[in-house]
């Protein structure tokens, strides 16, 4: 006959009693105060509920997600998914058009840039620096 594991409240107890199979789930009075004890779960592949969420015994410190073991308890989930278990989304590669636009734009910067040297003028239409020097010189050679 199989060896069960009773638990006694009472005397915060555990002990073990032969007992036949179909009889197993019933309490067994306890050896110290005779009082009924249920029996203790077996430990394999038992869950007991902590925080509102599933946690097998013995406890790892690990919560159990859709049956899955995951370090952390999910705290924002997206529909079931847990942020342990979703796959890392794949950024979107750029298309052959967006990379030929974005080399176009930088091409059009730069030569715009250039364009602006030229008549020392910044991207706001002011006059830069250099400009204003050029003209200081102007005046005091030309003077
Ligand atoms: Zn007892």
């Amino acid at each position: 006959m199989p060896l069960y594991e009773y638990y006694c409240q009472h005397c915060n107890g555990i002990f073990e009693e032969i007992r036949q199979m179909r009889d197993s789930s019933d309490p067994s009075p306890c050896p110290e105060c005779s009082r009924e004890a249920p029996r203790m779960m077996s430990t394999f592949a038992a869950f007991t509920m902590r925080d509102g969420y599933p946690r097998r015994i013995p406890d790892k410190g690990t919560y159990w997600h859709m049956g899955t073991e995951v370090k952390q308890r999910a705290k924002r989930m997206k529909g079931f998914e847990h942020p342990e278990l979703a796959k890392p989304k794949s950024r979107p590669r750029p298309t052959r058009g967006d990379v030929a636009a974005g080399r176009d734009k930088a091409l059009s910067q730069y030569s715009e840039a250039g364009y602006r040297d030229k008549w020392g003028v910044d991207q706001y239409g002011f006059g830069t620096a250099k400009t204003a020097k050029k003209k200081k010189k102007r005046k005091t050679t030309g003077g």
